[in-house]
This record gives structure tokens, sequence and C-alpha cells, in this order.
């Protein structure tokens, strides 16, 4: 887990006057080869995949807006060529920031429907920033030699999340759906649910050969080997913590009791022990 990636995390999540206030000059784009034609960029926010090929290009989420350009140029280096296509997997800003941009480039947004309506709802929201093509459960988008399919398995990290499956190089993208090493941030605010997230990890496993290559929404370039710890961790201490609440025991109880010495650096990033035992409790006692 990348410290930065983390800032920009909690930033996104802090009020838009923080947000506005951050400087962004600094922030390099690194370009990781993820396998054949697939890439993955690091900058400020969630990581992004990008397909380059004779189709053109596609990025799956695109951070925050002040890096467009930079996420632009690096994209352009990796394959000069139209952006043709921009994948959201799902709403928060660290992930759409960008949306702006290229749609005003004339890049087809898509995403799972309940991205648009969230997206829509925002305020200072610009049309050009919205999904064009939307989706309940699942849409492919044919391009650069494979199919990239986008599947919602249901409320999870939000109620809007997509999985992105590049078939043909083996790679997926999860998004927000796997913050790898760490607890996850589960948004019960936008719909997410973490039981729901669970359901969708383990999903995502059935599906995935076992040499695939995953990008995580957070964190560094990931085995399926990371993801089965994730999961683990996620049943492990979701199951400590509604045991505790079935017993009758309190929140500050449960978090007096802490969590499995095993998962302390899970416990390092931006959601913290004491946070991630709270969104199991408020997720399980949610009426
Ligand atoms: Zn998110």
């Amino acid at each position: 887990m990348k410290a930065h990636s983390l800032l920009a995390l909690s930033l996104a999540l802090a009020t838009p006057t923080t947000f506005a206030q951050r400087n962004f000059d600094s922030v390099e784009i690194k370009v990781i080869p993820v396998a054949k034609n697939i890439y993955m960029l690091e900058g400020s926010g969630g990581n992004i995949g990008v397909s380059v090929g004779t189709d053109g290009n596609l990025i799956v989420d695109d951070q925050f807006a002040p890096l467009a350009e930079k996420i632009d140029a690096a994209v352009q280096k990796l394959n000069p060529g139209k952006l043709k296509f921009v994948l959201n997997t799902h709403h928060h800003g660290d992930h759409t920031g960008g949306n702006a941009a290229f749609g005003a480039k004339d890049a087809t947004i898509v995403a799972q429907s309940n991205v648009r309506k969230r997206l829509f709802a925002e305020a200072n929201s610009k049309k050009e920033a919205l999904p064009v093509i939307t989706f309940d459960q699942s849409a492919s988008v044919h391009f650069n030699g494979e199919e990239i399919k986008l599947l919602h398995q249901g409320p999870g990290h939000t109620d809007g999340d997509s999985i992105i499956f590049f078939t043909g190089a083996n790679v997926v993208h999860m998004g927000d759906q796997f913050f790898n090493g760490a607890f996850p941030f589960v948004d019960l605010n936008s719909g997410g649910s973490v039981d729901g997230y669970i359901k969708t990890v383990s999903a995502v496993l059935e599906k995935t050969p076992a040499d695939a290559k995953i990008i995580p929404g957070h964190g560094q370039l990931a085995s399926v080997e990371d993801l089965k710890n994730f999961r683990a961790m996620l049943v492990e201490t979701s199951d400590i913590v509604k045991k505790g609440v079935a017993a009758g025991k309190s929140l500050a109880d449960l978090k007096a009791a802490g969590l499995p010495e095993k998962y302390k650096d899970f416990g390092t990033g931006f959601i913290k022990t004491d946070r991630w035992i709270e969104t199991i409790y408020n997720s399980a006692t949610k009426k």
C-alpha cells in the first residue's frame, strides 16, 4: 500500500474544500506493465488500468481532475492514438475525477447505472463527466482483440461497483473491491455492504484463473494469491465482529477486543483497525 494513494483516498473522502486545495503538481504518473497490452498507472487516487492497441486506447478509472493531462500524456506515450473509452469501476472522486476532461475529448464513459445516478446527483457534476453507456448487470467492450467485460455483482464497496475482466490478457481490475494488503473502505452511505463486499471478492476468485494479474483499486499490482489472502482476512475479521454482535457485545467492547495480531499490518493504511471493526459492526446491525 502506497502512502500517497492512501493520502489521496483520505482526501477524496474529505470535504470538497480540502480537496480543491490539494496540490497535484508534484504527482508523477508511474506506468507498470501488467500483461500483454495492459498497463497499470499509479499517480494519486485509485489505480488506473489501460488497454492500448490498434483500436485505440481505453482506461479503467481516471483519478483526480487535475491529473487528467498527465494521465493522457502517459497513455499517449504508451500508444499515440485516441482515448476511446473510460470505464468507471464506481463513482468515488478518486476514480472518476478525470471524467469531465476525457468526456469533453469524446471518450465514451461506461459505468453501472448507479454510478451515473450518483455522479448526476453531485452538485458540481458536469454533463461531460457522466457515463453515456450504463448497464445494470454486465456489459462488454470488444476492443483491442479481446472482450473487456464489466460485471456488477450487487452491493459491495458501493451500490454501483463493476469488476473489469480483460479476458484475453488475463487481467482483472477490481476497483475498490480490493485494497491490496489493507482493510477496505466500505461505503455504507452509498449502498455498500460488508457481506456484499465479501460475496463479490469470492465471485471474482471463482471466475479468475490462478495465473491472472489483479489490479486493486488501491495498493500494489497483485496476484490471485494476494486476493485470496485479502478474502481470508475479510471472512475471519467479519466473523469475529458478527459473533460478538450476536453475543450482545457493544461496539466499544469489540474495539477493545481488537482483531488477530496477524492482521495488524492491514490496519496501518487509510482504514485503521477500529474503523474496520466499526464498519463491520454498522453493516451487520444496519436496519
Ligand atoms: Zn472507492
